[in-house]
């Protein structure tokens, strides 16, 4: 039988969802189909795992990389697909078996006519190459390396090592839909991956001051949604201009009070724009005490203008070092650092409000048209598709 490769995945936690485990699998599949578009493959689904073939052999690498994004993956493996027939194992298992250290094979037999059951196939198998290579030795309990070979009913046989770590999380579409604030900064795009890995779909909202902030820094927030878009199946980003409020704020507001004043804009905005698209709550990137606005006065303050819907804030107990690595590990590193302005520097006091009182900031904030500027910055919304 021609030799052909295969990817098996294998999901994560999906299984202790019990009676939505049939809901929670389909939607995993439909992702891993997304994943996929535009790649010709199949997937099958024996017991219990995934199994991608028919694909192009020169792609591996790339569809791999894009299996191993979509949350619920825990693991997958590259494996050839070969006829359920000893010799034709044997050839394969010693192709990817390791020149030394320890190892065990495991079997797993669909297939209940096949002559040796799985633990005689592990002794036939592991037997055979131990006389071929005396430098390996068997460890059943903590090997170095699993050779894995799963006897199938259709005369088929897989046999593959595990490698490739997947994403983990939940499948995107099984907990929801959240409206992430989507700075150009580190943390927010990585708020947003941890909220995917939960399980939520993802819209994103990202306000800038153009012409105090330039289009490079709109095109860095472009890029990101674009990286996050990767792990959450697409994703729909909402741009609004907040030029006018900040000059608003400036002419009319104390100066200390820009960034508190600014966040509830921002929050009521994200709200509204929640409420029209069918997001359920919001998601920031703020991490306690990381910045003068990022106490819980100021949450109080952006908070107290929320009415329907819960703001969650993944990072919160999170240090930016373990923020930084987060960023690096998802790919969103980079891009973030890039040197653009954000609208929060924009009027940027010199001594913000570290500890905002609620009566303080609603004073400041009743010299200004609220709804009047909202119902503004809305008519300029543009939405683009990742
Ligand atoms: P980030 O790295 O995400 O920019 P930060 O440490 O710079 O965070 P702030 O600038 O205080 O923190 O912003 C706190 C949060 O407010 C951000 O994580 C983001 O969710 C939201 N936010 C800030 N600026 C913007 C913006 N221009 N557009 C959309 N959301 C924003
Ligand atoms: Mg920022």
């Amino acid at each position: 039988m021609e030799r052909e490769q295969v990817i098996i995945v294998r999901y994560c936690e999906i299984h202790l969802k019990g009676k939505n485990r049939g809901y929670f699998e389909q939607v995993f599949m439909n992702n891993l189909e997304k994943a996929l578009a535009g790649v010709r493959h199949e997937i099958r689904r024996p017991s219990g795992r995934y199994v991608v073939e028919n694909f192009d052999g020169s792609r591996t690498e790339e569809i791999c990389e894009r299996i191993r994004k979509v949350f619920g993956v825990h693991t997958l493996s590259v494996g050839i697909k070969t006829g359920a027939d000893l010799d034709e194992i044997f050839e394969e298992v010693v192709r990817i078996a390791p020149d030394s250290g320890t190892f065990k094979v495991e079997t797993n037999r669909a297939d209940k006519h096949f002559p040796l059951n799985s633990v005689e196939v592990n002794a036939e198998i592991g037997g055979r190459l131990l006389g071929k290579n005396p430098s390996l030795k068997v460890d059943v309990r903590e090997p170095q390396c699993v050779l894995h070979i799963d006897i199938r009913e259709n005369g088929t046989a897989l046999v593959f090592r595990d490698i490739i770590k997947g994403a983990g999380g939940m499948p995107v579409g099984t907990a929801g839909k959240g409206m992430l604030l989507l700075s150009g900064g580190i943390d927010s795009p990585v708020a947003g991956y941890m909220i995917a890995k939960r399980g939520m779909k993802l819209e994103c909202v990202h306000f800038h001051s153009y012409p105090y902030t330039n289009m490079q820094a709109r095109e860095k927030v472009e890029e990101l949604a674009r990286i996050l878009a990767e792990y959450t199946g697409g994703l729909t980003l909402h741009v609004v201009s907040v030029t006018h409020i900040q000059e608003e704020i400036h002419k009319k507001c104390p100066e200390e009070m820009m960034i508190t004043l600014l966040r509830r804009f921002m929050m009521r905005i994200a709200e509204r724009l929640s409420l029209e698209t069918g997001a359920q709550c919001i998601v920031t990137g703020e991490s306690l005490g990381q910045v003068a606005s990022q106490t819980v006065e100021g949450m109080t303050s952006s908070n107290a203008v929320i009415k329907t819907m819960p703001v969650l804030r993944p990072l919160v107990g999170f240090d930016k070092t373990e923020i930084i690595a987060k960023a690096r590990e998802i790919g969103t590193y980079e891009t973030s650092v890039l040197p653009y302005e954000d609208c929060c520097t924009v009027f940027l006091p010199k001594h913000p409000l570290i500890r905002p009182k609620l009566d303080k900031v609603e004073a400041a904030e009743s010299l200004l048209d609220v709804q009047g500027l909202i119902d503004e910055a809305f008519a300029g919304i543009e939405a683009v598709q990742f």
